[in-house]
């Protein structure tokens, strides 16, 4: 991911009921190409649906998706619970997203008020290189898990899928020192992490791409991972990023989670964007909105 931008600013907390959500930014920037994104719309469309959008969601050339990097902490019930750890910090054979790059997330998450020792549970809604970096530190030679009393999860179907073979540097770098340190377990798609806190299964993106739900007194938060990558995937839900592993499903798979969470009042936040929101029903598919 080239022309990732350090953020200046620590986004606000989010109360859902009695918890809340803490989003953890590593960088943000016009860091993907839109016509490599989105290959199935032709240049036309896909130029009007992302002028549509602007500046939040894209450079000012609009050829480039503004796209943000970012894990979220999931506060409250004595619990600490991390959801995606990003592209993560120096690790030994893995070209470094940009020569330059630093990742800020480490600090985020001490803004924050969170140290590695109080996390409880990591949480990989995927296995992609850009959501497990910081699952392990590279440190005196060696690489250790990042949170030394968490459990660490991820679907057993998104594991099969990223071990099967030779796995790619991140999973060797990310994943598979965990196992050393009986941190690493896998689940079903649909799993409780407790009683307000839930997997929700979302695959194509990835086999085992996994949502969030948070859902605390009457209000409710979707952390809602690679579901979309730019907002026009809202209006034109069928359009899947070449990103996903299966874009047919993928596309099955957000028009479903659409429907379910639109005009609820769901907090709707992606990985990637920029900006979240309100997740409401419009002319054309759907929108975000500012409030509830
Ligand atoms: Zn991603």
């Amino acid at each position: 991911m080239p022309n990732l931008d350090i953020p200046s600013a620590q986004p606000t907390p989010i109360r859902v009921g009695a918890r809340t959500i803490v989003p953890l930014v590593e960088a943000v920037g016009p860091a993907l190409p839109a016509r490599a994104t989105y290959p199935q719309l032709d240049q036309g469309e896909l130029q009007d649906l992302v002028e549509a959008y602007g500046d939040t969601y894209s450079g000012s050339s609009r050829t480039r998706l503004r796209v943000i990097c970012q894990g979220f902490a999931i506060l409250g019930a004595g619990q600490v619970i991390l959801v995606d750890t990003c592209l993560g910090g120096p690790k030994p054979n893995r070209p470094h997203p940009r020569a330059d790059f630093v990742s800020r997330w480490p600090s985020a998450l001490a803004a924050a008020g969170i140290s590695p020792e109080h996390v409880d549970t990591v949480i990989n809604t995927h296995l992609h290189h850009d959501h497990v970096g910081w699952n392990t530190t590279f440190e005196a030679g060696k690489l250790r898990p990042t949170f030394p009393r968490a459990r660490y999860l991820t679907t057993a179907e998104e594991y099969s899928h990223a071990t099967r073979g030779k796995p790619q540097v991140h999973i060797t770098n990310s994943l598979l020192p965990l196992h050393a340190t009986q941190q690493l377990d896998t689940c079903e798609p649909e799993t409780r992490i407790d009683q307000e806190v839930r997997l929700i299964p979302a695959p194509g993106h990835t086999p085992g791409h996994v949502l969030v739900e948070i859902d605390s007194q009457g209000q409710r938060a979707v952390l809602a991972a690679d579901l979309i990558h730019h907002p026009l995937q809202l209006r034109r839900p069928d359009v899947s990023a070449a990103m996903c592993t299966d874009p047919h499903q993928s596309a099955v798979t957000r028009r479903t989670i659409l429907h379910r969470y639109a005009d609820t009042g769901t907090l709707f936040l992606p990985s990637h964007l920029p900006k979240g929101g309100y997740l409401r029903s419009a002319d054309e598919g759907w929108r975000l909105a500012e409030t509830p």
